[in-house]
């Protein structure tokens, strides 16, 4: 759910009884989230798999249990936050409690206010966690790649690279099991529309399997796709 003009935080409502989902829903749009409320566990599930950014979820529904909804959409749509509503206390301790999917709960009666205050901090942490997957970490067999650091290893071993380099490895092990063409290599990592001789990048590649201990006739990572580009080994 990232895009480029961020747009409103899309919540599902999952909740039954009218009374509270009726003035939930209009609380939420009056707050800035685009809101769609269903009213049992098999429209949760259908509706989750085309997107949310968080699910308010009721525990009580009338076809399946809260607690297996919450488990469902944890395989369905993981990273995606579910605050539980609860009508007791006792029952939330066991929602969070044993891992059952839900990330927070408030127990009903809810104050506005704290239930807004907790879905904020769920989309702020699961955006932050997005945030790091996206900044994170890439490996392909013994290689990793730290983005944010802009470190790279091969097993225990740091490797030492120019930013170049670097930029290259961190494309190829992003992409790792797929062909790059050189035009995209060219305007990824050198930012420039190339239609000329790509020997620049003929001798990163070159250096770069140097530094990796690979055998160009024989490579075990950065393979050469004659007359269309190169490809990480998976
Ligand atoms: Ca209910």
């Amino acid at each position: 759910m990232t895009d480029a003009t961020r747009r409103e935080p899309f919540v599902l409502l999952v909740e039954d009884d009218d009374g509270i989902a009726t003035p939930l829903a209009a609380a939420l749009r009056t707050h800035g989230y685009g809101v769609e409320r269903v009213a049992t566990g098999r429209q949760a599930l259908a509706r989750a798999r085309a997107g949310a950014d968080a699910v308010v979820l009721d525990l009580g529904l009338p076809d399946i249990d809260g607690v297996e909804v919450a488990r469902r959409l944890r395989d369905l749509v993981p990273g995606v936050p579910v605050l539980m509503l609860t009508a007791r206390t006792t029952e939330a301790d066991v929602v969070v409690g044993l891992d059952a999917g839900a990330d927070d709960y408030v127990t009903k009666p809810f104050r506005l206010a704290e239930l807004l205050a907790r879905l904020r901090a769920l989309l702020r942490r699961a955006g932050e966690a997005r945030g790091a997957e996206e900044a994170g970490t890439l490996s392909a067999q013994d290689v990793r790649v730290d983005r944010a650091a802009r470190r790279a290893w091969r097993g225990d071993e740091e490797l030492e690279l120019s930013a170049k380099e670097f930029d290259l490895l961190a494309l190829l092990v992003g992409s790792a099991g797929t062909v790059l063409t050189r035009e995209r290599i060219m305007e990824q990592v050198w930012d420039t529309n190339w239609f000329g001789s790509t020997k620049t990048l003929d001798m990163h590649v070159s250096w770069l399997r140097r530094k990796l201990g690979d055998d160009a006739s024989a490579p075990r990572y950065v393979t050469t796709v004659r007359g269309v580009g190169f490809r990480f080994e998976p």
